[in-house]
């Protein structure tokens, strides 16, 4: 990108959710601008008026305000630039580069029949308004898209019929508008998923016709799941509101996004989104496909989480659990952020502080045997005179037990661990008797020696 004032757009059709791929090109079009310290801007290419619903769009521009990408102009209707369309379809009709069809099918197919193409039938001229808009496409030479990811990839004219660009009912067709809208906007870059590159000599031969200069372009290889098959669902987690709602954060999911196709080889670099923006390059873009593997943003999320402070961490969990940031929930989440990838594992791990424990069967038939009940209260007895109650003084008046019933940690740990909080997986044990809090413990414990005792009475 080499020109003054880079104008980059982003312009999503809006048929439902962003997905992974188009938030990629979203991202793209916003590091790119932000690098060059140019425009972005939002076109919302909402033509098919079936499709295009209130309701889509709103979960398109939510999604970008998810991933914190903004835009400089927009959003803007594609379909609310209707005059703007029909008055360059006005000026290509007036100097002869368009013309109107009414040739009938079996007309072309006359046509076709001696010719072996359509190419080059001008059919009837007529000012008939029911009669589709044609571009006369060159009968000779070819089309360039000088691709910054590909380099030059031509295209023969003689490929091309000269091509609809409206319809008889005076609407424009998709590569028309896209082309008119590129053009008058003042887009320099147009950076967008590679489905498109076949659009884009038809896109380059109307701005031609119009003399209009033409944009860059950079085709971005598709996403491919770890199977090294196109992109879908069944590859995990499909739309930007599917992340959300799995708990990754916005900042690494720019940082994945970002690395599928671009930067290093190897896509688990942290990449904090300032140093994305300084080293982003649209021409370092590479050539083959990337591949989307949700383990390798779980593990990046997790890496996120950790450098979290500690404020800000516990701000992200109880906005996504939906509950107040008080200084219980801080506790909790001081003692689990080390252990969680994503949001939404915090809440398992930390939910013994606000509810009672879980049952969890396979976990207490794991840990509970003959001999737990005599040592959880051995636990019970050190723990009531620990002082104070914090998790260095309780590892202190617990290890002891460990030589007295010369067992390995695990044993005493782990049967205190599911009896206060009825699983096996939780923050480190002293940290979360601590954080429980001295009287839920020993209540807890002691639920967990009755019920022992009854069952080896029951047994
Ligand atoms: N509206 C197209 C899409 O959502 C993108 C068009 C373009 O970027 O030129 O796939």
């Amino acid at each position: 990108m080499t020109s003054e004032n880079p104008r980059l757009r982003f312009a999503p059709s809006p048929t439902g959710a962003l997905h992974i791929g188009g938030a990629r090109t979203a991202l793209y079009n916003w590091l790119a601008a932000r690098h060059e310290g140019g425009k972005l801007v939002l076109r919302i290419e909402d033509t098919d008026r079936e499709r295009s619903i209130a309701e889509n769009v709103e979960q398109i521009l939510d999604a970008m305000r998810w991933l914190e990408l903004d835009w400089d102009e927009g959003p803007i209707s594609q379909a609310g630039r209707a005059d703007s369309h029909a008055a360059a379809l006005g000026r290509l009709l007036e100097s002869g580069a368009a013309y109107r069809d009414a040739a009938t099918a079996k007309d072309v197919e006359a046509w076709k029949a001696e010719h072996g193409t359509r190419r080059g039938y001008r059919g009837t001229p007529t000012e008939e308004p029911g009669a589709a808009v044609r571009l006369r496409v060159p009968d000779s030479g070819e089309t360039v898209v000088e691709d910054l990811i590909r380099g030059p990839v031509s295209f023969p004219n003689t490929s091309y019929d000269d091509f609809v660009i409206a319809r008889g009912d005076g609407t424009v067709l998709y590569n028309f508008a896209v082309a008119i809208d590129d053009a008058e906007m003042g887009i320099t870059d147009v950076v967008r998923g590679d489905d498109h590159l076949s659009n884009t000599p038809k896109q380059l031969l109307v701005l031609a016709a119009l003399g209009h200069e033409a944009p860059r372009y950079a085709h971005l290889p598709l996403l491919h799941g770890p199977d090294g098959k196109k992109l879908s669902k069944r590859h995990g987690a499909a739309s930007v509101q599917e992340l959300r709602d799995s708990g990754y954060l916005p900042a690494a999911v720019r940082n994945y996004l970002a690395l599928l196709g671009w930067g290093t080889d190897d896509d688990t670099t942290l990449m904090p989104t300032e140093e994305l923006v300084r080293r982003f390059r649209v021409a370092d873009v590479g050539k083959s496909a990337a591949i989307f593997d949700e383990r390798k943003l779980r593990w990046l999320n997790g890496r996120f989480m950790r450098e979290m402070p500690l404020d800000e961490y516990t701000a992200a969990v109880a906005r996504h659990l939906g509950r107040e940031s008080d200084a219980r929930l801080r506790a909790a989440c001081e003692i689990a952020q080390e252990k969680a990838q994503t949001l939404d594992e915090v809440w398992p791990l930390i939910r013994f502080l606000f509810e009672p424990p879980v049952d969890d069967e396979k976990a207490w038939a794991k840990v509970m045997k003959a001999d737990t009940g005599a040592l959880l209260a051995a636990a019970a007895e050190a723990l009531a005179a620990v002082e104070p109650f914090d998790p260095a003084s309780i590892e202190s008046g617990l290890a002891p037990l460990l030589e007295r019933f010369e067992i390995k940690p695990g044993r005493l740990y782990q049967p205190i661990r599911v009896a206060i909080t009825g699983s096996s997986v939780s923050p480190g044990i002293f940290e979360s008797l601590s954080v429980l809090g001295r009287e839920p413990a020993l209540d807890r414990i002691s639920t967990a020696v009755e019920r022992l005792s009854a069952s080896s009475a029951d047994g």
